[in-house]
């Protein structure tokens, strides 16, 4: 193997490779039209082509692939929600991580290594105990642990920050993961690709021509072309996107930060969060510390990153593990969220025919990767919105059935 290395670095011509094309030129027609080349259109790219026939698809990405948050996030994997149609979407979307590198053939790195979620008062304790109950009832590995059982699955965990915030218990979802989220981003990419999926990238979408209740054309800085159907997954802009259609979505954008330390030898086994502290660790496969927490407290549209996001960041995580204090930072990032009233996305219909909508996703996405990009590719296909997306339907708001997963997604992500 290291000769056949040494003969291939030697010989001359090599073929560049790439995992997708180059962006090609805009055809003036598609099947179907995906806003945004995050890992929600990308694979819905894939599920659509692989699994529907239908590859006369473009991906319109208005930077390059996975730039949005798909490559921002702190990738937490899990299913460990509030509400039943909440956890057998996200249940459905864990499966799908356990099998990802197989269907792609492309290594997404998922690392099933479980989440612990700290309590620090009886409420909390009281809280986790109903998410366990709804948890087991939908299938999924949780229980509640006590403050002995939070030493025993993370034993460098500060057990009572000198009185302020002590250790009381835990909730351990052992169903929860991470995974290479740029893998995964580019997995579906490469797939779609094959299929005969055309990638735009530095595609910007400016406007849509509407004509009665269907979208007949999408505008972009490349050109305009026609559309049989629409879907919108662009991350922290669906709300501008689904005003350029002339659809209103009840969503407001937050920053969202994250920053990482320099490379430690392996010592964090699991996903650590606690949401009194608004903190979460993770250690990557680089050794590094991945240290998030909630959104910055303001709305606003740009990717800025803060010192007082840093230093609330740093202190949760001190708390938690003092041994880190002269550990060094080496990056800090932000993205833009678009948050729902209720926490939960939306998927599915929206007022006009064609148009298909895969927004909401705020701080929690990533995991819904590819239950979302499958469902919404069988919703495109079929134009039916499947049993398990309807509670996420855009008109859940305006019949009061909304569905409140707040405490849920409080920096655990
Ligand atoms: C710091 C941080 C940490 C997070 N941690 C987690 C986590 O641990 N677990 C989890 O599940 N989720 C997490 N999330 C949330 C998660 O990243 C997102 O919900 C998810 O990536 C959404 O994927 P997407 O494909 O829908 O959007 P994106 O990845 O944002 O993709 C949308 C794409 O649309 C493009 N676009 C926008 N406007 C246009 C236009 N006009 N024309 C063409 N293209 C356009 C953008 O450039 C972008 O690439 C986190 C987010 C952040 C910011």
């Amino acid at each position: 193997m290291p000769l056949e290395l040494l003969k291939y670095g030697l010989r001359r011509g090599h073929k560049p490779f790439h995992d997708i094309p180059p962006t090609p030129d805009l055809r003036r027609s598609y099947d179907v039209v995906i806003i945004g080349g995050g890992g929600h259109g990308l694979a819905a790219a894939y599920y659509l082509s692989r699994y529907h026939g239908i590859t006369n698809v473009a991906v319109l990405e208005k930077g390059y692939l996975a730039g949005g948050n798909t490559a921002r996030n702190t990738t937490t994997v899990r299913s460990n929600y509030l509400t039943i149609p909440s956890i057998e979407f996200y249940r459905e979307g864990v499966s799908l991580f356990e099998n990802m590198s197989h269907e792609l053939g492309f290594n997404v790195m998922f690392s099933q290594r479980g989440q612990l979620t700290l309590a620090h008062s009886d409420g909390a304790m009281r809280s986790f105990r109903l998410r366990a109950e709804m948890g087991k009832h939908a299938g999924t590995r949780i229980e509640v642990v006590d403050a002995r059982g939070v030493q025993k699955i993370c034993p460098h965990v500060n057990m009572d920050f000198g009185g302020q915030h002590e250790v009381l218990g835990g909730l351990w979802h052992a169903d929860g993961g991470t995974a290479r989220h740029d893998a995964v981003a580019w997995g579906y990419a490469k797939r779609a690709a094959e299929n005969g999926v055309q990638i735009h990238q530095r595609t910007e979408v400016t406007g849509f021509g509407v004509s009665g209740d269907r979208v007949t054309e999408v505008r972009t800085n490349r050109g305009t072309i026609q559309a049989g159907q629409v879907l919108q997954a662009a991350g922290g802009m669906n709300g501008r996107i689904a005003e350029m259609a002339g659809i209103r979505l009840p969503i407001r954008c937050f920053p969202l930060q994250a920053m990482v330390t320099q490379p430690l030898k392996p010592f964090l086994d699991i996903l650590l969060s606690s949401s009194d502290l608004h903190t979460y660790l993770v250690q990557s496969s680089r050794g590094e510390i991945v240290i998030g927490g909630g959104t910055d407290p303001y709305q606003l549209a740009s990717t800025r990153s803060t010192l007082p996001q840093k230093e609330a960041l740093a202190t949760g995580a001190l708390q938690l593990m003092p041994f880190l204090h002269n550990v060094k930072l080496l990056r800090q990032w932000a993205g833009i969220t678009d948050i729902t009233p209720d926490f939960s996305p939306i998927m599915g219909a929206s007022p006009l025919q064609n148009y298909w909508l895969d927004a909401g996703w705020g701080t929690w996405g990533f995991k819904a990767t590819g239950v979302a990009g499958k469902r919404m590719a069988e919703t495109v296909a079929t134009a039916r919105v499947p049993d398990i997306l309807r509670p996420f339907a855009l008109d859940r708001f305006s019949r009061f059935e909304l569905l409140n997963e707040m405490g849920a997604t409080a920096a655990g992500h």
